[in-house]
């Protein structure tokens, strides 16, 4: 997505080999319009899959996810980051180990918001080792549903998340893949350089 790959070239930030900050536009402060066109990308390439649920992760799934649930016209979910649970009676609940914080958190979604008849579109912000994304598919496999699909915003194509995501049958759409976030410079797959 051209627009998605000028923004993440003018705004985004290195911050090490392996991390991307994009704050200006989808981590902390958003851009609304960009949001808007992230949800018509995902809904334009996922139509056809019977969605009726997208699902993602507090908090930076939010935005790009109910961009694409509203073009799509269905309901989105975020599973909820909590500490440690002691009632998880209505809950699903699997065990998330974040990229950036490197800390596990117990990832939740309350029962009542997926059912067996659901096709999920799963969406986050940024895709590494796969982790976040396989939860979620996880929490859909365990509400009896199925994943329609993956969709990223962000993919950092030098880490093996893609591959995984992949090789357990997912499909998967990512807007902007990098290919490597080496020098401080941020390089696109598909020729495209900053
Ligand atoms: P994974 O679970 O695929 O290893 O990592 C994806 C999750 O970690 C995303 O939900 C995102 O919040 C965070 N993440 C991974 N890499 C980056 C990055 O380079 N920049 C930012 N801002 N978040 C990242």
């Amino acid at each position: 997505m051209e627009l998605l790959k000028r923004k993440i070239e003018d705004e985004g930030t290195v911050l090490s080999g392996q991390v991307l900050k994009v704050d200006a536009f989808l981590n902390h402060q958003i851009d609304p319009v960009l949001m808007l066109e992230i949800g018509k990308e995902f809904s334009r390439l996922f139509a056809g899959e019977g969605v009726t649920k997208v699902l993602t992760l507090e908090s930076s799934g939010i935005a790009p996810s109910v961009m694409a649930a509203l073009e799509m016209k269905v309901p989105v979910v975020f599973a909820r980051k909590q500490k440690s649970l002691t009632l998880t009676d209505n809950l699903y609940v699997e065990r998330v180990y974040s990229f950036t914080k490197q800390q596990t958190n117990e990832v939740t979604v309350a029962k009542k918001f997926l059912s067996a008849d659901d096709r999920v579109l799963i969406i986050d912000d940024f895709l590494a080792n796969g982790e976040a994304a396989l939860g979620l598919a996880n929490i859909v496999k365990a509400a009896g549903a199925e994943v329609a699909g993956i969709g990223i915003v962000i993919e950092k194509s030098f880490q093996p998340g893609a591959d995984k995501l992949k090789a357990a049958g997912y499909r998967v759409e990512s807007l902007a893949r990098v290919a490597s976030l080496d020098n401080g410079k941020v390089t696109f797959l598909n020729n495209s350089v900053s």
